[in-house]
């Protein structure tokens, strides 16, 4: 069996070992232009060149969820593409998550810069059932952040694209469940997948539904949030602020008005990282799996592109 790595941005040497700790007979590389075929291979945005020279795999696993990077590129149809589920990642993104709300609800950055200024002021306690946080997108990441949520008791509604039934969370699917979804929240925090159903998709027509002085919490996609309706709603006052983990364009740069306002909370697209060893452990069962002729779950259906 031959497999290939793919992953110009990190040291490969960890991954490699890993893959041939699983796989001992294997003969695993990093990927050089012309290289033989491989077998397998493990991915993050490998170039054009990459996926056509590899046309032949049996399968390519992303080293992350949301596969938008990959499916940009021109891929064989028949090739199976496989994204990580989890690996340590929903955890991360549920204790991202529940700070950002929480930082918001309890007013925190107003206590901090207060105390900087040396003032003690105390503010009135906000009540948890106006605070309802609204979900986009229930999967892996979504049902784990939610329930996380919850544990805090807010109140919690979902919104997918097709129905789902989650215990203590209200849900709402599809694009005729969108209005009564953002109207009963006052956080949103976006999870879904980048696709062309998704792009744009917080834009000044649906976060002027959230309930006044809302937030947003994007976490999944720069490009599922139109910049510049964000900054008018803030400028409005009908949003009070934000948490923002990925952007249009990473880095971002230095000069963009995100970075000015003071009620935009800004990380580096941290929320959930890849971890190797869970993300190996994932991948090698997933290819012993398919070495034995079995089917995967985490297997991207490109028609509903993620
Ligand atoms: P899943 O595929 O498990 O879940 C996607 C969810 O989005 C599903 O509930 C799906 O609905 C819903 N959805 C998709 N399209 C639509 C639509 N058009 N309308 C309504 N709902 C829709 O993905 P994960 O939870 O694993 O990951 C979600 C995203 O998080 C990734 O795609 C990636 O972009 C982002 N991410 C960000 C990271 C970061 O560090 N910032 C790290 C990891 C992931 P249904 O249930 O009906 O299928």
């Amino acid at each position: 069996m031959k497999i290939t790595f793919c992953y110009a941005d990190t040291r490969p040497e960890p991954w490699i070992e890993g893959l041939r700790a699983a796989f001992p007979a294997a003969d695993v590389s990093v990927w050089r232009p012309g290289a033989p075929q491989a077998d397998y291979a493990l991915v993050w945005a490998p170039p054009q060149q990459f996926v056509d020279e590899q046309a032949g795999l049996k399968a390519m696993f992303n080293l992350g969820a949301g596969v938008d990077g990959l499916l940009r590129l021109k891929l064989p149809a028949d090739l199976p593409l496989v994204r990580i589920e989890d690996a340590g990642m929903a955890v991360q993104m549920a204790e991202y998550v529940c700070q950002a709300v929480v930082r918001h609800f309890r007013e925190l950055p107003a206590y901090e810069s207060a105390m900087a200024r040396g003032e003690w002021k105390l503010r009135k306690p906000r009540v948890r059932r106006d605070f309802a946080v609204g979900v986009m997108g229930l999967g892996v990441l979504g049902q784990r952040v939610s329930r996380a949520l919850a544990h805090f008791e807010f109140p919690v509604n979902g919104w997918s694209r097709s129905p789902r039934e989650l215990d203590g969370i209200t849900t709402w699917h599809g694009t005729e469940g969108l209005d009564g979804f953002l109207r009963a929240s006052r956080v949103l925090v976006n999870l879904l997948p980048l696709t062309p159903d998704t792009r744009d998709i917080l834009n000044v027509d649906t976060l002027s539904r959230l309930q006044p002085g809302a937030y947003v919490v994007n976490v999944a996609r720069g490009a599922h949030l139109v910049d510049e309706d964000l900054l008018a709603l803030l400028a409005s006052g009908h949003l009070a602020g934000a948490t923002l983990d990925v952007f249009r364009t990473e880095p971002l740069p230095a000069d963009h008005a995100f970075r000015r306002d003071p009620r935009i909370t800004l990380t580096p697209h941290v929320s959930a990282r890849t971890l190797r060893e869970e993300s190996l452990a994932q991948i090698t069962g997933k290819i012993a799996a398919l070495e034995r002729g079995e089917s995967l779950t985490g297997v991207v259906k490109g028609t509903r592109g993620y």
